[in-house]
């Protein structure tokens, strides 16, 4: 195990790939494309051929003893001025568990996979080299898609040899593959594992999300001459319910099972500062790992929005933009991976991730588990995020502990 050479190989892939203001292997282009370039030549060292699915997902497989199969996948693609562990980090580690188990034969057929998009960067949706593979992508949905220079996803995808209307045949490919695990390494991107001073965290699922546009509507006036009890304010109404559905996630919040919820938009009308505002919208959203905390957690927003109508005789509606279910993760690849991080570590701490990744489109589809690296600052999708060395080596053999103990469990069961 060389956690070193992974730590060596990251470098090299960030001085190729990033400017002075970070990672730049935007998903489709040119840069990524380098990456992806420089990826197979390290393959091709281990005479390894590379399939490219429907999707545009790269994968490429050890054969083992057992055609039961131990996937190990993230993403090459970055935001644009990105950091240079987001994505990159699972899949050079992945490399370097191929190279570990080449020369013998594994247990357990091993599988690279490195996907395509998961960012979203360019086009807005995230996901969308896994999601095809998984078979949840709905091509009717992304059709339309263009980035900020016009370029249709249509054409970018066209340029790299990948036909939307073809896409979901990934899953179908996907579908013939015996996976009985699937592992990714990503770092944190918060500041959770900072906070405990731990290298190395088991995740435990990717959280539930309820997205919604909550509109208020009220009656705007003179703010000078309508006196308080008289006002319907769609601001306050609205304030009144951020506040609220902050006490609701800190309600459901439990040591190991924290629950998140933001206003992250608030737009008023009509906006001057003499008037007293008759339209209010803010967004909502809602993440928590257990469906039913999640499901009440909605559900009191619902009332207490309707109570903070009521105190501002105002009016409120709900507009839903996007919801996903928690997706937890496998609880014998939790046990597998528990052990290599406290054999490596010393102890394992357990956090659910906020963020979806790729891993979250395979839980469906077969047992998954991700593993969390430090996250300097929290700080991510910027050229500050960093983990430190000692903690990403730690980290890195770790994760190389996590593949060989799932490719022995695979290849024995
Ligand atoms: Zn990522």
């Amino acid at each position: 195990m060389n956690a070193q050479r992974v730590i060596a190989d990251l470098r090299e892939l960030a001085a190729r790939t990033s400017t002075p203001e970070g990672a730049q292997r935007l998903a489709w282009g040119p840069v990524w494309r380098d990456a992806r370039a420089w990826c197979k030549a390290k393959i091709d060292e281990l005479g390894l051929p590379i399939r490219t699915d429907s999707a545009g997902n790269n994968w490429v497989t050890l054969p083992g003893a057992s055609p039961n199969t131990v996937i190990v996948g993230s993403h090459l693609d970055s935001v644009p001025n990105g950091g240079w562990l987001d994505g990159c980090l699972g899949v050079v580690a992945g490399l370097e568990a191929l190279r570990m188990h080449a020369g013998s034969k594994p247990a357990a057929t091993l599988t690279l996979v490195d996907w395509a998009d998961e960012e979203g960067a360019r086009f807005g949706r995230s996901l969308l080299g896994s999601s095809a593979a998984a078979g949840s992508l709905n091509v009717n949905d992304v059709r339309e898609l263009k980035d900020r220079q016009g370029i249709s996803l249509v054409e970018a995808l066209a340029e790299n040899g990948v036909a939307l209307e073809r896409m979901l045949d990934a899953h179908r490919e996907l579908k013939t593959v015996p996976a009985r695990a699937y592992l990714e390494l990503h770092i944190e991107q918060g500041p959770v594992l900072e906070s405990m001073n731990k290298s190395t965290g088991v995740v435990i699922g990717t959280f539930g999300v309820e997205r919604h546009m909550l509109r208020f509507i009220g009656q705007a006036a003179h703010s000078g001459s309508t006196p308080i009890p008289m006002r319907r304010d769609a601001f306050l109404a609205a304030a009144q319910t951020a506040l609220a559905c902050r006490d609701i996630a800190t309600r459901h919040s439990k040591p190991g099972a924290g629950v998140v919820c933001t206003v992250g938009i608030v737009n008023v009308e009509p906006k001057i500062v003499t008037a007293v505002p008759g339209v209010c919208e803010i967004s909502l959203d809602q993440r928590a790992l257990d469906p039913v905390v999640l499901a009440a957690m909605l559900r009191e927003a619902h009332d207490v929005s309707e109570k903070a109508a009521r105190d501002n005789s105002v009016k409120v509606e709900w507009r839903n933009l996007w919801r996903i279910d928690p997706r937890p993760f496998d609880p014998a690849l939790l046990r597998l991976c528990e052990e290599a991080v406290r054999e490596q570590t010393g102890d394992a701490p357990r956090l659910p991730s906020g963020p979806l990744h790729d891993a979250a489109e395979m839980v469906p589809h077969m047992p998954v588990v991700m593993m969390f690296a430090y996250s300097s600052n929290g700080l991510s999708h910027c050229k500050e995020e960093d983990t430190p060395l000692p903690h990403l080596e730690a980290t890195v053999l770790a994760f190389l502990k996590l593949v060989q103990k799932t490719v022995a469990h695979v290849g024995s069961s």
